[in-house]
């Protein structure tokens, strides 16, 4: 038999904590839920969900604080639910360590495909401390980090090398919003200038190469005011 996946729901306000344990139960999670951070850390520790929906906006503690207490000794995904349209908010929890977000209100297609997303990713970060790492594959692109190659229908894409580091991050995160200054830090280092129009430059010539309509990207997502999202690998759905 084989062990549910197990969520802990953070979330202050009933109704949308119960639209998620009902809707989570009902696809085979096994869910537990707290209404206070205090309540959510402590049942971390003793439920050791696999992953966690956390509530921004808690009537305790900061969901940020929530984040940073848990990073001190976990790396289990967390996925911020928050009601607030600001970015920065969205951005700092990203920062702080949270995996990704999503925006109240949302429906229960976004909420599954959030989850599953995370979890899978947690998984292949584990597997790929076993095994090599496979190449990123969707629609008509492949990314072979072995022989740091991009190929678009077959044919190898040339990117410079500061392209192929912002691509391969992207694709070994596929499926996930990373934050610019993320990026800029994995490229350029972690004193590189937080100043995000190098990269913007760079993402139009990386969209020029491997886009069909670079105003309509098919593989690199924009996520307006907080970073990029990869289009998620083939491999893992
Ligand atoms: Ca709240």
């Amino acid at each position: 038999m084989t062990q549910k996946v197990s969520v802990l729901i953070i979330e202050d306000e009933k109704s949308i904590r119960d639209f998620m344990v009902k809707t989570l139960t009902s696809h085979e999670y096994k869910v537990s839920s707290a209404a206070t951070g205090k309540e959510g850390l402590a049942m971390m520790t003793s439920a050791l969900p696999d992953v966690v929906l956390l509530d921004l906006g808690l009537p305790d503690i900061d969901g940020i604080d929530v984040i940073k207490k848990t990073r001190e000794w976990s790396s289990l995904p967390i996925i911020v639910i928050s009601a607030r349209t600001q970015e920065k908010e969205k951005v700092t929890a990203l920062d702080a360590g949270a995996d990704d977000y999503i925006t109240k209100p949302f429906g229960t297609f976004e909420l599954l495909a959030r989850i599953r997303t995370a979890i899978r990713h947690n998984n292949k970060i584990a597997n790929d401390q076993v095994n090599a790492i496979r190449p990123y594959s969707a629609g008509d692109l492949v990314v072979d980090f072995d022989k740091r190659l991009v190929l678009l229908k077959g044919e190898e894409i040339h990117l410079t090398r500061v392209e192929y580091k912002i691509v391969s991050m992207l694709a070994q995160n596929s499926g996930k919003v990373i934050t610019y200054s993320t990026l800029i830090e994995q490229v350029w280092g972690p004193y590189a200038d937080d100043n995000n129009r190098i990269l913007r430059v760079n993402m139009a010539n990386i969209r020029r190469k491997i886009e069909e309509n670079p105003g309509e990207p098919k593989y690199i997502f924009t996520e307006l005011g907080i970073g990029y999202r990869m289009l998620e690998d083939e491999n893992l759905a």
